[in-house]
């Protein structure tokens, strides 16, 4: 007897990368010298978790009873415009918005491939994407369609993109496209100006065979090397056929993940599409997860809202964001001349090299103490969980186990 329905009977069950993560705590725990680079969270240099000061004091300091009490279906007012202002600052665009409140980016990216696809549909993401947008698209009856990430430049493969995104358009007559820059997980690459005004184009020309959905993935939009004006200079001013949204995380820029607070977040100039986007994106977090954490969104919110308390926040992340600098400055410095081969980095969580045996790979490099993510033709490796001083280490085993 199967109670399950055929579709979930093969069902993997813990994310590979928690289940890595075990097993290299496990092998510290017993006494073992072991680099973990495979958390996807920031720690410190004794492998703590990086929080902010502020961040904790301010939840603390929410009442128990708007801690406790339901939120907003769509999100409390207060949280999503200062998501808004975070996300889109004094620009214009940032008048023309609808926006739900989400349990983190994950529940953005949900909800865009919910509400902006039919049952069935693929999305377009780049070739190196993180994981549980396959999860995602599966879980929600979507499928997953990719672009050659890097050309042979080590650059956006901007023709891929293209021609990917004209056949995805041909074949069901919309198109949803993830897109996650900067600081890609699991790349670590960064879509340059030069980049932005390439997709910007692309999406321009191809909004002629249907409706484009630009997902734009900023969950460390704080980490990177550019501000994110880079993409929004370009997106932004894309014709009305191009929806342009954007999945807002407070995961990594307030390093809380376990708050679960995110928000989707769509800009489109004509106010009847943004009533009905609003009210879609309402409807489906009724309909899967009902509201998000009051808590959470009253901290972040109260945060967002508060220039004072803002820029102390900002402040403190701003140290946490040097020292992952330095994890980045000492990989480049090293990386590069071992002979890895990585795509450009210049600062974020993750970073892959390039390696044909990636799966035979990792697992060799357990026996020297090292746990990094095996990749379809590449290895994953969080600095954001290496500590400085160990990145020596962390080159020299895998220069010599991908040689
Ligand atoms: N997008 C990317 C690329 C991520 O790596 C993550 C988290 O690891 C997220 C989105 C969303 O994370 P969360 O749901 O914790 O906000």
């Amino acid at each position: 007897m199967e109670f399950l329905i055929p579709s979930r009977t093969a069902r993997p069950s813990d994310d590979p990368i928690f289940a890595l993560n075990t097993e290299a705590r496990a092998r510290a725990a017993a006494g073992h010298r072991t680099i973990n680079a495979t958390v996807g969270a920031l720690l410190d240099d004794e492998g703590r978790l990086a929080v902010l000061d502020s961040v904790a004091a301010t939840l603390r300091e929410i009442p128990a009873r708007e801690v406790a009490g339901y939120a907003p279906i769509a999100g409390s007012p207060t949280f999503l415009a200062g998501v808004t202002r975070d996300l889109l600052g004094s620009r214009p665009a940032a008048k023309q918005v609808a926006s739900v409140a989400t349990p983190g980016g994950t529940g953005a990216l949900r909800h865009a491939l919910a509400c902006f696809l039919e049952h069935g549909q693929v999305a377009l993401t780049a070739s190196s994407y993180w994981g549980p947008y396959k999860t995602l698209a599966d879980e929600n009856g979507r499928t997953l369609r990719t672009f050659r990430a890097f050309d042979d430049q080590g650059r956006l493969d901007a023709d891929d993109l293209e021609r990917q995104l004209r056949a995805v358009l041909e074949q069901q007559g919309r198109a949803l496209v993830l897109l996650n820059s900067p600081c890609n997980n699991p790349s670590g690459y960064s879509f340059d100006a030069a980049e932005w005004r390439r997709i910007r184009e692309i999406a321009a020309d191809q909004a002629k065979l249907g409706p484009i959905t630009l997902c734009l993935d900023v969950a460390y939009a704080k980490f990177g090397a550019q501000p994110l004006d880079v993409a929004l200079d370009e997106v932004l001013s894309l014709p009305k056929e191009v929806l342009v949204t954007f999945a807002w995380s407070a995961s990594k820029s307030f390093l809380e993940y376990g708050l679960r607070v995110g928000a989707l977040v769509a800009v489109h100039a004509d106010e009847g599409q943004r009533a009905r986007i609003q009210n879609a994106l309402s409807y489906a977090s009724r309909g899967t997860w009902s509201n998000v954490n009051a808590g959470g969104m009253a901290g972040i919110g109260r945060i967002l809202a508060d220039d004072t308390l803002r820029a102390t926040v900002d402040r403190e992340r701003e140290a946490w964001v040097e020292i992952l600098k330095g994890r980045v400055a000492r990989w480049n410095e090293l990386a590069k001349p071992a002979g890895l081969r990585y795509p450009r980095y210049d600062g974020g969580f993750f970073t892959t090299v390039f390696c044909d045996r990636a799966h035979e790979v990792a697992v060799a490099l357990k026996e020297d103490g090292v746990f990094v993510v095996p990749q379809e033709g590449a290895l994953r490796v969080a600095l954001c969980s290496v500590a400085e001083r160990d990145v020596e280490t962390l080159v020299g085993a895998i220069a010599r186990r991908v040689a």
